[in-house]
């Protein structure tokens, strides 16, 4: 019974059930028309998961990144990549999205924007981004507290409680937070 969302879908569902660092890759790539390797894998597999179709994914990547470079590199370049993780190049593995424990223990450089925002973000750039969430003040205080005792996925379901106003079964991947989100909502 797998949904499949559609291209037209994804700037409300990244707003209202995507995890934050899938939010934060999303928000990167429509500002810079770009992502580099480590975030399009986080978050072009994440889509796949979530039911997003191979047309409708080289749609997405290539209205972005042809912003930057032009059609004509990114069919060169990068269109190969988003079909390889959907199986149709190469040894045509059908690549799973990352757990959270592998975006967890990732080490993105600077300019990468892929990782765990629990894990990676800075303590004030945190705060700022789940002070934009209107969350009330004990839950805020709730996440940053799990976050300094190295809680990441207790303070990601923290925050999705918060956010969705329900208890949550906890969270080790980000389709499963997208999931359990759709059901809260739909
Ligand atoms: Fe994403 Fe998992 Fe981190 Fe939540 S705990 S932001 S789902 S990697």
């Amino acid at each position: 019974s797998k949904t499949t969302i559609g291209l037209q879908d994804l700037d409300s569902l990244a707003q209202r059930s995507f995890p934050l660092c899938m939010r934060h890759l999303y928000t990167k790539v429509k500002e810079d028309h770009h992502l580099r390797h480590g975030g399009r894998q986080q978050l072009g597999l994440f889509l796949k998961g979530a039911g997003l179709k191979l047309e409708d994914a080289l749609a997405f990547w290539r209205a972005e990144f042809s912003q930057k470079m032009g059609v004509e590199k990114f069919d060169k370049e990068y269109s190969y990549n988003v079909r390889h993780n959907y199986g149709r190049e190469g040894k045509r593995t059908d690549y799973t999205p990352y757990s959270c424990m592998k975006i967890i223990m990732a080490t993105p450089g600077v300019g990468d924007h892929h990782g765990c925002p629990f894990r990676h973000f800075s303590q004030e750039n945190l705060h700022a981004v789940i002070g934009g969430l209107r969350l009330n003040a004990h839950t805020v205080d709730d996440i940053m507290g799990k976050v300094r005792n190295h809680h990441y996925q207790l303070a990601c379901a923290a925050t999705f409680e918060g956010v969705h106003g329900c208890q949550c079964d906890g969270i080790n991947h980000p389709n499963q937070y997208f999931e359990q989100s759709q059901k809260v909502l739909n």
